[in-house]
């Protein structure tokens, strides 16, 4: 019976922030290959005796895929660790193409993205209703290319907030992207270090002195850093920005909306 490969997204950090269904195959894994600094410990505690636990910080890709392909060839079960989502920065479809090509079956198992986790820990709602609908995530251009038309400072244009991933050592180029695209000095940035560990991090700014407010705080890895109106806090303490969820004037699938006569309206039937 041939084995298979799960790659789990372990989440931000905090060991309870992983799925339940990745701490279970976690847990009945034959070999456990988790990535780096940014998965705890704690997250590949729970598995079964025999199990082999390795971390794959050291080891090569052909190494990685190697290890895989025997454990599974030999009907075992591998649970393959990536901090946060998998599909987010994740270098998996390069061990994906090896798993292919060697007839090993794979499944992904999503978990929670350090984007989220920022987001939780600054209570925050990154899509405000009138302010921005939409959230990027991208990442300063660093030794790692930005193709063509994803530039930061055409991005910035929408408006939208900005999740930047691997972008902690880039201040200055982002700051000078985001004042390119017409962002002002007094916009919001909100910087999580180590989002859900003990160690975690918390900086409130703005564009205009985020690069400083980072570099005195030594933040140099390891941070997210989300940009734009929605990140004001003053937002927690307003009502000005109201979705249509819990307006008695529209209607969603589970409601009627309800006229000023007080009488049903018909339902649209769609989302909202
Ligand atoms: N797949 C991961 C991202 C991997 S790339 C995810 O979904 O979160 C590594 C980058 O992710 C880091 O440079 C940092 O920008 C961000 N990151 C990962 N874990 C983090 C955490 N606990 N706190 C803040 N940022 C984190």
């Amino acid at each position: 019976m041939a084995g298979k490969v799960y790659i789990i997204g372990a989440g931000p950090g905090d060991p309870e922030l992983i799925t339940v269904k990745g701490k279970r195959l976690i847990g009945e894994a034959d070999l456990i290959l988790y990535t780096d600094s940014l998965v705890s410990d704690e997250v590949v505690a729970d598995v079964k005796p025999g199990a082999v636990v390795e971390k794959s910080a050291g080891l090569a890709l052909e190494e990685i895929v190697q290890r895989m392909v025997e454990v599974t060839k030999a009907g075992g079960t591998v649970a393959r660790v990536h901090t946060g989502d998998p599909a987010v920065y994740g270098a998996i479809m390069e061990q994906i193409v090896h798993l292919n090509e060697a007839g090993v079956e794979w499944e992904i198992v999503p978990g929670v993205s350090s984007v989220f986790a920022a987001a939780a820990v600054l209570g925050a709602e990154l899509t405000i209703p009138e302010l921005t609908q939409t959230l990027i995530l991208t990442r300063a251009e660093g030794r790692t290319p930005v193709p063509d038309g994803e530039k930061l400072a055409d991005l910035a244009k929408h408006g939208a907030t900005i999740a930047l991933f691997l972008s902690a050592t880039l201040m200055e180029k982002v700051v000078s992207e985001l004042r390119a695209a017409g962002w002002s000095d007094d916009t919001p940035v909100a910087v999580v270090q180590r989002a859900t560990w003990p160690d975690q991090v918390v900086v409130r700014s703005t564009v205009g002195e985020v690069a400083a407010d980072m570099k005195r705080h030594g933040i140099r890895s390891h941070a997210m850093v989300l940009a734009g109106k929605a990140l004001d806090e003053k937002l927690q303490w307003s009502h000005e920005h109201k979705s249509k969820l819990y307006d008695k004037t529209f209607a969603h699938r589970y409601r009627r909306a309800v006229k000023q006569d007080g009488t049903a309206v018909a339902n649209s039937g769609g989302d909202r």
